[in-house]
């Protein structure tokens, strides 16, 4: 589509101006992301072709009192991620339909099992556990009032790996706060906002819109992984025998996937990690890691080689890893061969979660992060369980108020579960739900008319029962949410993709880090994340093509 485009309130000239200043604010501050042919094999490739991300022109509107919600929700859940990963008897009975069909998650829960259940993971159950979580909201559209919606927020996922674009999403608000602020010629971008604000319900608090936030996420992530760093160097190597003066700094590991695009973000963070607290960082994919790392097994260190050398000198130690792969089935190409232990990929996983590195995640925040547990911690008295006292912001019942409905296809269907089910087979309701697998990264989910169809095609209609069958229990069933539209000019490329209606998803950043004995070091928010597509398009994500960066402009 061409810039030539029909927006209210905004002439072309004024449109033109904004595009041409977002495109080289970008190319100024790193908002950009690599184009795919230009990502090789390599995971440190110098011949990298550079673009603007993906981008929404202008902020959205976003009710104030929302965004704070989500804010003040982020220790929470961080805690609760963190007390989920040390309950195997929980992760086990709630995944155990899950494993007998899905092979990947099967295979995160066998190693969970043989690592922190068994006795052969005294490393790693002795290492500090890191998280760098994003739980991810809608707006959902409740009670209409007097003929105007009103919105509550509502919980989409929790991601607990891999959780990414803290780095862009910063620099977005940024873009978003000088745009709004040096570009607003003559009113008319507060006109066009204005138009937005009407889609949702203000903060009383907030009679004028009060702007872009900073998001303090690259101060907040590096922090984290430093504190965590700083630990591993105080419990090992500063005791260690060969500490010398000539001891390199251990690093930390960056796992990646080897066609990454989304890699600016990634380095934001490297840099930021160099700049605050000069802590370097080694990037490696899984691959890589099989041939280059070494588990010390008397000591639990892990090594890595580095490109200069293979003498023992241009060995690197791993304080840290920080996985930004390994989140997806396709991150292990070789496969898994249950017979013989073969597949690299994961034997290099395998490898690095049996260390005494601080792992973020380890496997028990990992699967805590998994869609099962996320429809399991929605039933009744089971976020109670790991808070069992009520007490005020930490509680039970804070947390379940972002509950969106979830339900179970698996053995464990209650009457309410298959209640849902005859809602979209029997009722035709399936425009109400999302049928979701136990995936990462977008794109995996079922709407519409293909949500039913593959219902139907894994089940047994008898006269009033329904019985589904095992296939099933892969998937959970989740009510699905309606964000208010808003209008919006989406750029790819830097080139006006398209304006018109919009939803929005928004991200919480929070990061927290626990000892072996569950001693919470530090537990903080991390900084937000919005995310911004067309309302016809139903999945989500920004490095899978659906989805754009975006800011919510609090009102
Ligand atoms: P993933 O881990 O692949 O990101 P999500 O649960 O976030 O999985 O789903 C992907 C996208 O699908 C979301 O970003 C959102 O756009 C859409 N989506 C997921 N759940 C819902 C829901 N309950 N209602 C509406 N849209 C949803
Ligand atoms: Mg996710
Ligand atoms: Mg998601």
């Amino acid at each position: 589509m061409s810039n030539d485009i029909e927006i209210p309130h905004l002439d072309s000239t004024t449109l033109q101006n904004l595009i041409s200043y977002a495109v080289s604010f970008s190319a100024a501050n790193g908002l950009q992301v690599q184009t795919k042919s230009s990502s090789t094999a390599d995971s440190n490739t110098n011949s990298n072709t550079y673009i603007t991300a993906p981008i929404s022109l202008l902020p959205q509107s976003y009710p104030s009192h929302l965004f704070q919600r989500g804010i003040s929700l982020s220790r929470p859940l961080n805690l609760l991620v963190e007390k989920i990963s040390q309950d195997g008897e929980f992760l086990r009975e709630t995944l155990k339909d899950v494993r007998t069909v899905d092979e990947y998650t099967g295979k995160l829960l066998d190693l969970y099992e043989a690592i922190y259940m068994k006795q052969d993971g005294e490393f790693a159950r002795s290492a500090d556990r890191l998280g760098i979580l994003r739980s991810d909201y809608m707006l959902h559209s409740t009670v209409a009032d007097g003929g105007k919606d009103q919105y509550e927020l509502k919980q989409v996922e929790l991601n607990t790996i891999a959780s990414s674009f803290a780095g862009l999403a910063s620099t977005v608000a940024n873009l978003h706060r000088f745009l709004t602020q040096r570009m607003d010629d003559g009113g008319k971008l507060n006109l066009f906002l204005e138009e937005n604000h009407q889609c949702v319900v203000r903060d009383a608090r907030a009679e004028n819109g009060v702007g872009v936030p900073e998001s303090p996420a690259m101060s907040q992530l590096p922090l984290a992984m430093f504190l965590a760093h700083e630990r591993y160097c105080q419990r090992f190597v500063k005791n260690d025998n060969d500490a010398t003066a000539t001891t390199r700094r251990p690093v930390v590991l960056f796992v990646v996937q080897p066609n990454e695009t989304n890699t600016v973000d990634q380095r934001l963070l490297e840099f930021a990690l160099w700049n605050n607290h000069q802590v370097p960082v080694v990037r490696m994919s899984l691959g890589e890691l099989y041939n280059k790392a070494v588990l010390d097994e008397t000591t639990g260190k892990f090594m890595i080689q580095s490109d200069n050398g293979a003498d023992e000198s241009s060995s690197e130690e791993v304080a840290v890893v920080y996985f930004r792969a390994g989140y997806a089935p396709t991150d292990y190409p070789s496969g898994y061969n249950a017979e013989d232990g073969s597949g690299i990929e994961w034997l290099a996983r395998e490898r690095l979660e049996r260390s005494r590195a601080t792992k973020c995640p380890c496997l028990g925040y990992h699967l805590a992060g998994t869609k099962k547990v996320q429809q399991e911690l929605a039933r009744p008295s089971v976020v109670e369980r790991f808070f069992p006292e009520d007490d005020g912001d930490t509680s039970a019942r804070t947390i379940r108020t972002v509950f969106a409905g979830l339900y179970s296809l698996g053995a464990d269907a209650t009457e309410q579960d298959i209640n849902a089910v005859k809602d979209v087979l029997l009722n035709n309701a399936q425009d109400k739900y999302v049928l979701k697998p136990q995936r990462e990264g977008g794109g995996y989910n079922y709407y519409g008319k293909n949500l039913a169809d593959k219902i139907r095609e894994n089940c047994t209609i008898n006269e009033q029962t329904i019985e589904l069958d095992p296939s099933l229990s892969e998937f959970i069933l989740m009510e699905r949410l309606f964000p208010p539209q808003q209008r919006a000019i989406l750029l790819r490329n830097g080139q006006v993709e398209g304006s018109g209606m919009t939803i929005s998803e928004l991200g919480c950043f929070g990061t927290i880090l626990a000892t072996e004995d569950s001693e919470i070091v530090h537990n903080e928010y991390g900084g937000f994340l919005l995310r911004t597509k067309f309302s016809g398009v139903d999945e989500g994500g920004v490095a899978s093509g659906f989805a754009t960066l975006s800011s919510p402009y609090l009102c």
